[in-house]
């Protein structure tokens, strides 16, 4: 099946409308008529090579919604799986291995055999895979989400990858009541993670750069925030959280971050800065501190975290627009010019 897209056809070249072809529905795929396409700031790394090279053309958006308009002989013969018509979302990955020791306890994400990436990865027939930035996608059904009445679908969209990127961390370091979180940065990631903690019932405190935000941080749930180019910020905060998810991606003072965590607290990391960064250990021994990682969450939990968001009543903050204006969006993300995520409406692909 031929469909249209929108491709960047070399490393740092603008995004261009062209068509791609997706396969034909096999037994275990659903095939989902895209509605919404998310921009993260992934995308725009990938596009631009920082992440090395990729098998352009390619199609980014891992930030996936529609409706289901096509499912093979195998889907939808029990029950919870996928119906024509469904409303259903994909989002960062579409294939694992599915018999790994991380594959069977639900961490797809960290298939021990390689977990499949929606755009620009060899899927598991070898063929690469192309992302949400177009009009149909065919995806494997046990890769597909439900998407929950009572959210919006261009709000639901970012969910797939920046709702479960913070919902995962918050979970699994146990945010909730009694608990001081604070979220480094007010991005499209930050924005959800102050959303995601303030509805599981933690006190959420931002850490960003400047105040520029803190309306808006306020309004998003966070109950403090706190200005981290103010060195006092460091001495007034130290030793009060139990759990900091960072999901800024440029490099930051570690030890600095961890001196603001309580006894046995984790720091977490959901930006990557591309060069290493250093830390003293004493850091961490001083306090029985942990540093630590995660990236994005399981298919399961992506789905409990859809079910969250629309028990809660979030979505992302986004700004909705047409294909034609992706690269300028792209521009915006790279200026943090966007309140909170870009959200390409699928129809103006045709
Ligand atoms: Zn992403
Ligand atoms: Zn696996």
């Amino acid at each position: 099946m031929r469909v249209h897209a929108y491709a960047a056809p070399a490393a740092g070249q603008p995004l261009a409308p062209t068509t791609i072809e997706r396969r034909d529905v096999g037994p275990n795929d659903v095939l989902i008529e895209i509605t919404h396409a998310g921009i993260c700031h992934s995308d725009i790394h990938t596009v631009n090579g920082d992440w090395g090279p990729q098998p352009f053309p390619v199609v980014p958006g891992h930030e996936i919604v529609g409706v289901v308009t096509a499912v093979g002989t195998e889907v939808g013969t029990e029950v919870g799986t996928h119906r024509v018509g469904d409303r259903v979302g994909v989002g960062c990955m579409v294939n694992s291995c599915g018999h790994c020791a991380n594959c069977r306890n639900g961490d797809e994400q960290y298939c021990l055999n390689g977990m499949v990436g929606t755009y620009a990865a060899t899927d598991r027939d070898g063929s690469t895979t192309q992302g949400g930035y177009s009009t149909h996608v065919v995806v494997d059904a046990g890769f597909v989400l439900r998407v929950p009445e009572g959210i919006d679908s261009a709000a639901a969209a970012p969910l797939l990858c920046a709702g479960i990127t913070t919902y995962s961390p918050l979970r699994h370091w146990g945010a909730g009541p009694g608990k001081r979180v604070a979220v480094v940065g007010l991005g499209g990631l930050g924005h959800m993670g102050v959303k995601l903690a303030h509805a599981m019932g933690a006190e959420v405190t931002v850490l960003s750069q400047s105040l520029k935000k803190q309306e808006d941080g306020l309004r998003l749930g966070a109950d403090a925030y706190f200005a981290t180019s103010d060195p006092d910020t460091f001495t007034e905060l130290a030793g009060r959280f139990d759990l900091i998810v960072n999901t800024v991606s440029a490099p930051i003072d570690v030890d600095a971050y961890l001196s603001l965590l309580a006894v046995g607290g984790a720091l977490v990391n959901v930006g990557a800065p591309a060069e290493p960064l250093s830390l003293n250990v004493f850091s961490l021994i001083g306090g029985r501190r942990s540093y630590a990682g995660s990236m994005i969450g399981g298919i399961a939990e992506t789905q409990e975290m859809l079910d969250f968001c629309a028990e809660h009543g979030i979505g992302a903050e986004v700004e909705v627009i047409p294909a034609d204006r992706v690269n300028e969006a792209y521009e915006r993300v790279l200026a943090s010019d966007v309140r909170y995520r870009f959200v390409i409406d699928a129809a103006t692909l045709r």
